[in-house]
């Protein structure tokens, strides 16, 4: 559906210009939460909370209209992996049950103190484990373009939250693709920074070489703002780059780029006949652009998925050896001492795919199994991680699908964790090498479903990333 609110800087007009205040903004999307509940998006709504912000907002409006902060009017969601002090956060897992954060994620408080107004905390796979929102323990999301199919994962509850207007831009977590796979389903844009470009203080940690927040709105713009505001040097994460961060919607020199496309991706057997044809014709419209297209080899699509796997499992194993039932959340009432303690509150607590997860991933690390597999993996995304680099270096873009297929049936791969990883395989590549990558909304596919297209940049080079979707979308 159209937004009622095509963007933020819209908002901000015709509330400056008193045609609109932000509390009507924040009234509207409230009512779009309630007509939208079957779709299961929200965890929690933070009806009043919203509501005192947006009325603190008109009032400054009224008296002191030079104090306004700049993303006054962004009404925004996070996904349940994303800490927001004195709120609940449960990484949509039974065991944090009832925790409730002592502080909020980084790229979170910056947003709130530059003004956004958060609605509320959204749906996701457990721990960000999963790519159809299947894997809930508080059930599954529904797409709002069919509520037969699944909004992808793990990010869907954040995905379907702008698709179906109960907010303007939303914060998910991607890890091999949860924010852009999701973005793809549900026919919006979704955008993950380089590795290091947004701090990951205050987001549960899955996979810590993969982890990063991104953004998911209407329009590339709208992105770009948020990102201005939630990127940037912090204290609290190490691997944060320490680069100044720009303002992103700050338009650059038109220029023609040079875009590589895979042919092995392109013409992958596991490919939807309709998405590769309107991916194809995307880089036809391109290159009519004046916009230079050309297929480069690239021998380690098939490798992308396994290694990605070995390597998330074995981080997520080690990540999630903190839900002990002793720090935080659920404990077990039956156990009897200590390590029954651990053990009854991890089964009780944790769903059937993070427990496959954590079996792969510790049995990877495992002495007499390490070398054959974690180490392969590594030794893999070494290559890819080089490989993508150097073609980055001769190259603007590399311009992939975003997904294989469309949006599934809910419930049709749920007996086959291997047919969901393969969703994956066009997107994992970005976070295994830490480079920026957008999902760009193309077309419905015949089936009435949206079709993605994806753009990875090179390292730091969201700027230019962000400035040339802009420049090719119609929506600004
Ligand atoms: N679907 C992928 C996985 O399950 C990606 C998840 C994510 O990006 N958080 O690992």
């Amino acid at each position: 559906m159209a937004p009622r609110f095509p963007s933020l800087s819209y908002i901000q007009e015709q509330v400056k210009s008193r045609s609109l205040t932000v509390t009507e903004v924040v009234e509207y999307y409230l009512e779009r939460i309630e007509a939208t509940k079957s779709l299961n998006t929200y965890l929690e709504v933070y009806t009043h909370e919203a509501l005192e912000a947006a009325r603190q907002q008109d009032q400054l409006i009224s008296q002191n209209p030079e104090q306004l902060p700049p993303l006054f009017g962004l009404v925004i969601s996070h996904k349940d992996v994303i800490c927001y002090k004195d709120h609940g956060v449960q990484g949509a897992s039974k065991i944090l049950e009832n925790f409730e954060s002592q502080f909020s994620a980084t790229a979170l408080d910056r947003l709130i103190q530059a003004g956004a107004i958060v609605i509320g905390r959204t749906n996701c796979d457990e721990f960000a484990m999963g790519s159809d929102n299947s894997h809930s323990a508080f059930g599954p999301v529904r797409n709002a373009a069919n509520p037969k199919h699944v909004p992808g994962g793990s990010s869907g509850g954040s995905a379907v939250s702008v698709q179906s207007d109960t907010c303007l831009v939303a914060l998910g977590s991607d890890t091999g693709g949860s924010v852009r796979q999701p973005a793809a389903f549900c026919g919006v844009f979704g955008f993950k920074p380089t590795y290091g470009r947004i701090s990951r203080h205050g987001l549960l940690a899955y996979g810590s070489s993969f982890d990063q927040i991104g953004l998911l709105a209407h329009n590339p713009t709208d992105i770009a703002r948020t990102l201005s505001f939630a990127a940037g040097q912090d204290e609290y994460d190490a691997t944060v780059s320490t680069a100044p961060v720009p303002d992103y919607t700050q338009q650059l020199k038109p220029q023609p780029k040079r875009i590589a496309y895979f042919p092995s991706a392109f013409d992958h057997p596991a490919l939807d006949p309709e998405v590769s044809a309107h991916s194809k014709d995307f880089a036809a419209k391109l290159a009519a652009k004046g916009h230079t297209i050309e297929p480069v080899e690239f021998e380690y699509i098939d490798a992308m998925v396994p290694a990605y796997y070995v390597m998330t499992t074995a981080e997520a194993s080690s990540n999630l050896s903190r839900y002990d039932g002793i720090r935080y959340g659920h404990r077990s009432a039956h156990a009897k001492n200590l390590i029954d303690t651990y053990r009854k509150s991890r089964t009780e607590g944790f769903g059937p795919e993070v427990k496959r997860r954590i079996m792969l991933g510790t049995f990877v690390l495992s002495a007499g199994y390490y070398d054959a597999y974690y180490g392969q993996a590594q030794k893999v995304r070494r290559l890819i991680h080089d490989r993508t680099l150097a073609i980055l270096e001769t190259y603007d873009f590399i311009l992939m699908p975003t997904t294989p297929s469309t949006a599934w049936v809910l419930g049709d791969k749920q007996d086959d964790p291997t047919a969901m990883y393969l969703a994956d395989i066009f997107t994992v590549q970005a976070n295994m090498v830490g480079i920026p990558a957008i999902s760009i909304p193309l077309v419905n596919h015949s089936n009435g479903l949206p079709i993605g297209i994806q753009l990875m940049g090179n390292r730091m080079a969201e700027h230019e990333l962000l400035d040339f979707v802009r420049q090719i979308s119609k929506k600004g």
